[in-house]
């Protein structure tokens, strides 16, 4: 163990306020060596690439976005990606902002002839569903497809004063079933929807089962450690082995580069080392701002950014109000 990250961490400590909402901590460009960490590991062939993301074709009818939020454009901010049948296209997320959301339907016309028919949003955090009306023009667009619980949690968070517009999108979803697997037919091609939970109460995967590809949400993070903002860190924990056991090839994680199976055994030795260092803070009667200082990663398991410097104690703090059974 080495605390290879510590300088790293220091300098992202001045860069960044402690507020909640990790867009809001992006203001400060990073320093380039972590910009690199994304931008560097490409693994599809790139079909567009613009200052916030890359779209790479990772297979016949099929893109993956991969965001690239740390040079301070947060036009689109997670990842996504767009799945081409013989009726329909689905493009999942919603993205940061409208403008993410309406490039990625252009791009989605561009490459596959049609306008998003279906949109999946896999969680209800913003930088994953803000845009969505960016997908529309003059109330024309694709069906919205989420679970009831992102549905609710979207409206109750949406400002009082937000356009008329807004709450009738998301009251208008097509619901995403949270009890067992669903599956969407977009013509020759079947995309399985999996609600999950662990990042938040609700969360989606959406698998090619044939072409072992998994667009992953926010449960996968890659090469950048995880929000536990909302998490139930044992959830997270099994729904992350359920993504990895469903099948192995390319995972599309909500937030880094594509994911290999390698990388997944990594990102969850990333998780199982904070579950460690959250139970050692228990025994030893650490606060979580202590066990959050003295974590560390591992120098063999590579460079992990921190979209902000108290995502280690936001992790703790989520495991030990897991444990205190104070759960929302
Ligand atoms: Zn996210």
């Amino acid at each position: 163990m080495t605390k290879c990250s510590l300088t790293t961490r220091r300098r992202f400590l001045k860069a960044a306020s402690a507020c909640a909402a990790h867009v809001a901590l992006m203001a400060t460009p990073f320093p380039a060596a972590a910009r690199s960490l994304w931008s560097g590991r490409t693994q599809g062939q790139v079909a567009a690439q613009e200052p916030f993301g890359r779209l790479e074709k990772v297979g016949e009818g099929l893109w993956a976005l991969i965001s690239t939020p740390l040079g301070g454009d947060y036009t689109t901010v997670s990842n996504g990606g767009i799945i081409a049948g013989d009726d329909g296209v689905l493009v999942i997320e919603a993205f940061q902002t409208p403008g993410g959301a309406r490039w990625i339907a252009e791009k989605a016309r561009e490459l596959t002839g049609g306008w998003p028919t279906h949109v999946l949003v896999t969680h209800y955090h913003g930088d994953h569903s803000n845009g969505a009306e960016g997908f529309f023009h003059d109330n024309e667009g694709p069906a919205i497809h989420s679970t009831a619980t992102t549905r609710d949690l979207k409206v109750s968070g949406l400002a009082t004063d937000a356009p008329a517009g807004l709450p009738r999108l998301w009251a208008d979803v097509t619901v995403v079933p949270e009890t067992s697997p669903d599956t969407l037919d977009l013509g020759g091609r079947l995309v399985t929807l999996t609600p999950r939970k662990g990042h938040t109460a609700s969360d989606v995967t959406v698998r090619l089962p044939e072409e072992g590809l998994t667009w992953c949400g926010d449960l996968v993070w890659n090469g950048m450690f995880p929000n536990y903002m909302d998490a139930v860190p044992s959830q997270l924990s099994r729904a992350v082995r359920a993504i990895q056991a469903d099948g192995r090839g390319t995972y599309v994680p909500g937030h880094g580069p594509l994911a290999s199976p390698a990388d997944m055994a990594r990102y969850l030795q990333i998780i199982d080392g904070l579950e460690e260092t959250a139970r050692t803070a228990r025994r030893e009667g650490w606060t979580a701002e202590e066990a959050g200082e003295r974590h560390t990663i591992p120098e063999e398991l590579g460079e992990w950014t921190l979209f902000n410097p108290s995502y280690y104690q936001r992790a703790v703090e989520a495991w030990m109000k897991e444990w205190a059974g104070n759960l929302k």
